[in-house]
């Protein structure tokens, strides 16, 4: 993670941010996710991210069950 700094557009002040993220703490003012310098990871490329979800197959139909 980097530490960025960048003028507030809205209200001048200096704003810090992560990895090209910035919110300003004065006017409210937050860039565009998009404009941050790293990627946002995928769910699959996310260690910390849920597991997907593994849809398992449907069992074939069997005969007429409980059968005594
Ligand atoms: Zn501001």
């Amino acid at each position: 993670m980097d530490i960025t700094r960048t003028e507030c557009p809205q209200c001048g002040s200096e704003v810090t941010g992560l990895n090209g993220r910035y919110a300003c703490a004065l006017c409210g003012w937050v860039n565009h996710w998009s404009q941050g310098t790293a990627d946002l990871p995928g769910a699959e490329e996310d260690p910390d991210g849920p597991e997907p979800e593994i849809v398992p197959p449907a069992p074939p139909v069997q005969g007429p069950p409980h059968r005594r």
